[in-house]
C-alpha cells in the first residue's frame, strides 16, 4: 500500500496512508509513531481532508514558515527579507525589529524638489477643500525631513 512517511529529528514518525473507517468508508489515516513505540491513528474522511491540509498550511504560516523573501538590494548581500509575506514598511533580514543585521531602508536625502512637491500636494488638497491647514503642511515637511526653522522665540 502506498503511503507518505515523515521522520522528525528525534525519530518520531508520522505515517499518512489510505485506510477504511469503522463503516468501511474511505479515509486517510494520520498515524504518529513515537520512537519509543506504540502509536495513534486519526482517521480523516476524504470530505474533511482539505480542511486538515488548509489548517496545516495556516499553522506553517503562523510558525514563520512563510516569509516575504525579498532579496537584499545591497551589493554582495544574498540574504532575503524574513518578515511576513504581507508586511508593510521596510524589508529586513529578521522578523523582529531590533535584531536585524540589515534592512532595506534607502538612505533619505532631502531635496528641494521633494519639498516643493510636498507643498504642491498640500496646496492641491487645500484647494480641493480637504480641510487641511498650514499645520498639516508643517507636519508633512517635518515627517519627510524638512523641519521649518523654530520660531517659538519670535512669538514671545
Ligand atoms: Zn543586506
Ligand atoms: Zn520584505
Amino acid at each position: 500500500m502506498n503511503h507518505f512517511e515523515y521522520t522528525d529529528p528525534t525519530g518520531d514518525r508520522l505515517v499518512i496512508a489510505p485506510d477504511h473507517g469503522p463503516n468501511g468508508q474511505p479515509v486517510v489515516a494520520f498515524t504518529t509513531i513515537p520512537h519509543t513505540g506504540g502509536g495513534t491513528s486519526v482517521l480523516v474522511p476524504l470530505e474533511h481532508l482539505e480542511e486538515v491540509i488548509a489548517g496545516e498550511r495556516d499553522m506553517a504560516r503562523q510558525a514563520g514558515g512563510a516569509t516575504c523573501g525579498h532579496t537584499c538590494p545591497k551589493p554582495s548581500h544574498t540574504h532575503t527579507c524574513q518578515r511576513s509575506p504581507q508586511h508593510l514598511d521596510i524589508h529586513r533580514d529578521v522578523k523582529q525589529k531590533g535584531n536585524e543585521t540589515c534592512n532595506w531602508e534607502q538612505p533619505h536625502e532631502p531635496t528641494v524638489t521633494e519639498a516643493l512637491d510636498i507643498i504642491r500636494r498640500w496646496y492641491i488638497d487645500v484647494n480641493d477643500g480637504a480641510g487641511w491647514d498650514a499645520s498639516d503642511l508643517i507636519h508633512d515637511l517635518e515627517k519627510s525631513g524638512y523641519p521649518l526653522p523654530d520660531d517659538e522665540n519670535d512669538e514671545e
